[in-house]
């Protein structure tokens, strides 16, 4: 077990920015993690979790030990003729885990393929996409709490899932380190092709009979057609939440922005944050979708993902996102949230 000193998190975090850990190792399996637990550095140091770096925006030094997860490992534990229960280790890539999953033909996270990240950090926000959610195929999670060291086993109801939220962003937030999460999926796929241009870009592909890979290859193609690719330009996704109102408020602002788009949720509406984002920089001649400042701004194609061009800081960021939400609170009175994790 290696524990390094002042080591630079740049390849570690997807929006490249370059900010010391005081200390950093990486664990592989559970033994090599006691075995940092019972170090004297990680009882002396605030302890933080990292497993991808693609929901993290880091705007100053680390003054702690980082752990980066990397236990691996795929499990079927339990199946029958409609469905089988597979355990993923934290460490496996998020992506990965989609892809054996098709192959396996194990149907229920294809509408999440190609999200960056690892399995451990997927319950922290309860990753969605393209109408799909962890929460729909959640069995159970193991996790070490930092403090007691004790493992704790959290069921589905535990977990308090909500939109791109969960207890460990909240009441259990750096509590625990994640270290499987089990998953239920179907021998049987039910499609849900009907979310945004899915069904289109399944025909473009020529596709007649739907497959599993399929709806995976169509959903990869899209993304990769609309989002910044980290490897070329440094960026955590969506870095803002979309909000959601209640239908008194969504008429007020509805007649006053009649192509405001939103989806009716019960009895809340949810408003895409990328319009508000488009539709509010304070010079009406501007628009905060493409803005730039020397090596950070707006993406070009998504006005939700806040990208480093090369070498910028995480403060800078931080700063146009604290902009962006002030004009989008004065324009339509919304206070847009956070998604990006503040280190
Ligand atoms: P990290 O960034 O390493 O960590 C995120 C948080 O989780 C941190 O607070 C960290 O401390 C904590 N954490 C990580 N691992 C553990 C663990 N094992 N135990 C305890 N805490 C842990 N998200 C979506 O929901 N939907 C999308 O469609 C989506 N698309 C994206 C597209 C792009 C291009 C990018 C860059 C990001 C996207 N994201 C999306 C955000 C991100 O990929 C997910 O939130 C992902 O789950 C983060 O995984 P990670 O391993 O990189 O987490
Ligand atoms: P999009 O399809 O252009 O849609 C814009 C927004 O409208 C989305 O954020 C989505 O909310 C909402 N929306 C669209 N169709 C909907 C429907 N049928 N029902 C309910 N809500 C609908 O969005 P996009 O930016 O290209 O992203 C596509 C999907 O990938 C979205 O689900 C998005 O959340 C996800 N994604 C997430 C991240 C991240 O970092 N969190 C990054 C990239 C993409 P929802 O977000 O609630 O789906």
């Amino acid at each position: 077990m290696l524990i390094e000193q002042q080591k630079s998190l740049l390849d570690y975090n997807t929006f490249h920015i370059d900010e010391y850990a005081r200390y950093f190792t990486t664990v592989q399996n559970e033994k090599e993690l006691q075995l940092v637990l019972e170090s004297e550095i990680a009882k002396e140091q605030e302890l933080f979790i990292l497993g991808g770096g693609s929901n993290v925006l880091l705007t100053h030094e680390v003054n702690g030990l980082v752990i980066r997860n990397q236990m691996k490992g795929i499990e079927i534990i339990y199946e029958d003729d409609s469905i089988a229960k597979v355990k993923f280790q934290a460490g496996e890539s998020w992506h990965h885990c989609v892809l054996w999953c098709v192959e396996q033909n194990l149907g229920g996270i294809e509408n999440l393929s190609f999200i960056p990240g690892t399995i451990g950090a997927a319950p922290i926000q309860n990753i969605g996409a393209y109408g799909a959610e962890l929460k729909d195929v959640f069995v159970e999670l193991e996790a070490m709490h930092i403090c007691l060291k004790q493992r704790k086993v959290f069921m589905k109801n535990e977990c308090n899932f909500g939109y791109r939220n969960s207890i460990f962003k909240t009441e259990a937030k750096g509590k625990y380190i994640i270290l499987s999460v089990t998953l239920q999926l179907s021998k049987k796929p039910q499609f849900n092709t009907s979310y945004g241009h899915i069904q289109d870009e399944l025909n473009s592909m020529g596709v007649t009979e739907l497959n599993l890979k399929a709806v995976s290859d169509a959903i990869i193609r899209i993304r990769q057609s609309k989002l910044p690719d980290p490897a070329m330009i440094g960026n955590a996704g969506s870095f803002f939440k979309n909000p959601s109102v209640s239908e008194s408020e969504f008429e007020i602002l509805h007649k006053k922005y009649n192509d405001m788009p939103f989806f009716k949720n019960n009895e809340a509406v949810k408003i895409p944050a990328a319009w508000l984002i488009e539709h509010c920089h304070p010079d009406n001649a501007l628009s905060w979708k493409g803005y730039r400042e020397l090596n950070f701004g707006v993406h070009i194609k998504q006005a939700l993902c806040l990208v480093n061009y090369s070498d910028a800081n995480g403060r800078d960021i931080l700063g146009l996102s604290e902009r962006i939400i002030t004009s989008v609170q004065q324009a339509f009175n919304i206070t847009l949230e956070r998604e990006v994790n503040i280190w």
